[in-house]
């Protein structure tokens, strides 16, 4: 129990705590509040006077405070990057690459966000040639973000901007691994709008989550296991409350007989084990063609064993952030390799206390748990392809559909490969380049969840469509009154003829 300032609103003094803690050390960085509905209920309701307040700021105003935001970030990017470090475990370089990201969207989302959601007007119908009509987007009002730990900063900027952006307040909820790296985030943009509480933060656990969700919140963005995902969409579904999932992966990497073979290594290892694999769009499974597959498998297996993991701010990934994961990769492997699965680096005894080291495993059969669900750690499954088709056929197969990449040289074959693949994104010859593409949506297919974040379908997602239209003249063909001609059918059924009865198409 204890007493934690909290920005703007009063916090029982009954509140539990708890602490975010270094995974290297397990030093603590700070303590929180582990938020109780009551809490959270008080947030959002101080969060919709702000929505009112921001909303009413108008697409200008809002666009050079999320611009002033950002160069806040851009400033200060080296500061977020080492507690983004210290809180979730990963190298320094790759926390400023994330930083960096979300810089990139948050501007996009600001500078965008008039000409995607501005009001406009749209032609009526021949039908309705009496009609002016007009299409605007309104915020929804308040959002609730609710977050994982992996991407501490892009993941949240992804909702948090483009939920700003459309006009919206938002409360945001971390996850308790990484509440430091959350909280300094709210509190920079504070510095920027300083006159409402516009973004907000609830410091907590699961439960506080949860409570978030049953808040009455206008919309949530949940991004996280699928696991919780469901949880989320139920609770929703109480107060039919709109959610947006972004939930786990089990990507795949084809590399095709024609492929640059070093440059396919290079990214499906840094894909594979980046971040210690702790990324939902991590290179779960490479799929490679026949004709390659002893030489690929060569060369990534060399590479993966010049990792050097650890705790090092320059280590090639960090520890995991989450020490409960490390049980789940170590039967991964260990049931990989009971099905007959070959270890190429690493195998069971890589996977230590806390860091796990460079896990390649091969011919693992399609049905074993390391293939079909979600490591979230640095193993990588390498089986064969007959070909591009084989191996869509082989990506497609499985309960997510993420992000997937693709190596060759026959442009024709991978755009119909990157057309065939079940997921929502797909990089031809690289690794996840399709994040770092401020106008490109980002979200999944299946057990990999629905709705968009980023670009003009991540705006969209948090504003609500509104039609109005206004009578200009007075139609000579009523439609919609008890007075209407008596002929009116007659005319209606002629002007159907005339205007949709060819079966050509003009547009
Ligand atoms: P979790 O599902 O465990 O947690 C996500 C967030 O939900 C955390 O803030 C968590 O709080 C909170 N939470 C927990 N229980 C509830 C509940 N009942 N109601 C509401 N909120 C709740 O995911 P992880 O944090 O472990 O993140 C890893 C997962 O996220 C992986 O599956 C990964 O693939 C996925 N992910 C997906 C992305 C995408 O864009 N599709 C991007 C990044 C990650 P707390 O942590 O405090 O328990």
């Amino acid at each position: 129990m204890g007493v934690i300032p909290s920005r703007g609103g009063t916090v029982s003094i009954d509140t539990p705590t708890f602490q975010s803690t270094e995974p290297a050390t397990g030093e603590v960085i700070d303590s929180f509040l582990d938020m109780t509905s009551d809490e959270v209920n008080a947030t959002v309701d101080r969060a919709r006077i702000a929505a009112t307040w921001w909303a009413d700021l108008g697409w200008d105003a809002r666009r050079e405070r999320l611009l002033g935001w950002k160069a806040l970030l851009a400033r200060r990017a080296d500061q977020l990057a080492w507690l983004v470090h210290r809180e979730g475990g990963k190298p320094v370089e790759d926390a400023l690459l994330e930083i960096a990201l979300s810089i990139e969207h948050l501007t996009w989302a600001a500078k965008n966000a008039e000409k995607v959601l501005g009001e406009r007007r749209v032609k009526p119908s021949l039908l309705t040639m009496n009609q002016s009509a007009r299409l605007s987007y309104e915020p929804f009002g308040v959002v609730g973000v609710i977050g994982p730990w992996n991407y501490p900063v892009f993941t949240p900027v992804g909702s948090v901007g483009y939920a700003l952006a459309a006009g919206n307040a938002v409360v945001f909820k971390p996850s308790e691994y990484t509440t430091a790296v959350g909280q300094w985030m709210v509190e920079s943009f504070a510095q920027v709008v300083p006159e409402q509480p516009v973004l907000q933060i609830v410091t907590g656990r699961g439960g506080t989550g949860a409570a978030l969700c049953a808040a009455g919140v206008d919309k949530i963005s949940f991004t996280g296991s699928t696991a919780t995902g469901r949880k989320v969409m139920a609770a929703a579904a109480q107060t039919l409350t709109p959610v947006l999932l972004e939930l786990g992966g089990k990507d795949a990497c084809l590399v095709d007989a024609d492929a640059d073979l070093d440059k396919a290594v290079d990214a499906a290892l840094f894909g594979a084990m980046g971040n210690a694999g702790q990324t939902c769009v991590a290179v779960e499974r490479v799929y490679a063609h026949e004709a390659i597959f002893d030489e690929f498998l060569d060369k990534l297996a060399a590479r993966a064993r010049m990792l050097e993991p650890g705790s090092h701010p320059t280590s090639s990934y960090g520890p995991m952030t989450v020490a409960a994961q490390i049980h789940i990769i170590r039967e991964h492997v260990q049931h990989a390799i009971e099905c007959g699965g070959r270890v190429i680096v690493g195998g069971d005894e890589a996977v230590g206390e806390r860091v796990v080291h460079p896990i390649v495993l091969a011919d693992v059969p399609e049905n074993c748990p390391a293939v079909t669900d979600e490591s979230f750690g640095p193993v990588v499954i390498v089986n064969r392809m007959r070909d591009l088709n084989d191996g869509v056929d082989k990506a497609n197969a499985s309960q997510y559909g993420l992000g997937a990449s693709l190596f060759g040289s026959d442009r024709t074959a991978l755009a119909a490969a990157a057309r065939r693949l079940r997921t929502g994104m797909v990089s031809i010859n690289s690794w996840v380049m399709y994040a770092g593409v401020p106008a490109l949506p980002w979200g999944g297919v299946g057990n990999s969840g629905f709705g968009r974040i980023h670009g003009p379908d991540g705006l969209h997602e948090f504003a609500r469509s509104k039609g109005v239209v206004r009578e200009r003249f007075t139609s000579p063909l009523v439609l919609t009154s008890f007075s209407r001609r008596p002929d009116t059918g007659a005319l209606v059924s002629k002007a159907l003829v005339a205007l949709h009865g060819r079966r050509t198409w003009r547009s």
